[in-house]
């Protein structure tokens, strides 16, 4: 029996899948929060486009789930060995 070289005998190996939160896209809208979502900003004596996200409401940011990567880490049981770390031959 010899060790699994695909996951080097600890029987998991690290798989990155597409982020579920951005779906890959790297980011993500949010709510803007200079003007709450409300685009545009009580100014006196006429309203202004929030410069933050002109004037959308919304804004990009880089997913928090993935840091902007669009991937995560996720284990699973080795399919060379079937998580037992090694391999008879
Ligand atoms: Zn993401
Ligand atoms: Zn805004
Ligand atoms: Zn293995």
């Amino acid at each position: 029996m010899v060790s699994c070289t695909l996951c080097h005998g600890r029987g998991s190996v690290i798989k990155r899948e597409t982020c579920p939160t951005c779906n890959g896209n790297r980011t993500i809208k949010r709510q803007c929060t200079n003007c709450g979502g409300r685009a545009w900003l009580e100014t006196f004596p006429l309203e202004t486009k929030c410069p933050y996200c002109d004037a959308l409401g919304m804004m990009t940011v880089d997913c928090d789930t993935c840091n902007g990567t669009g991937g995560v880490p996720v284990e699973e049981t080795c399919p060379d060995c079937q998580g037992r770390g090694y391999r008879d031959e």
